[in-house]
């Protein structure tokens, strides 16, 4: 299965929401380490989508383990490659 289900994505989102709160971090992994204005900007779901961690093309799977929730700018940007 090439996507991600919107269950695992809920799951995936949650997680790294949790894990900036507080910290002034965006909770798009792309935008937290980049020097641009959204670096602390708190996505909600529906302004992320998933991308694989390892790319489906290398034999990354659609597991929760392998599952990030990037910023559409970001996965638009990733998923043109
Ligand atoms: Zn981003």
């Amino acid at each position: 299965m090439r996507v991600f289900d919107t269950k695992t994505k809920k799951v995936a989102y949650a997680k790294q929401t949790q894990a900036v709160k507080g910290k002034n971090k965006s909770n798009c992994p792309l935008c937290a380490v980049g020097d641009n204005a959204n670096k602390a900007r708190i996505y909600d779901f529906d302004e992320m989508d998933a991308d694989h961690v390892a790319a489906w093309s290398k034999g990354g799977d659609s597991s929760a383990k392998n599952c990030q929730m990037l910023c559409i700018t970001h996965n638009r940007a990733k998923g043109n490659r």
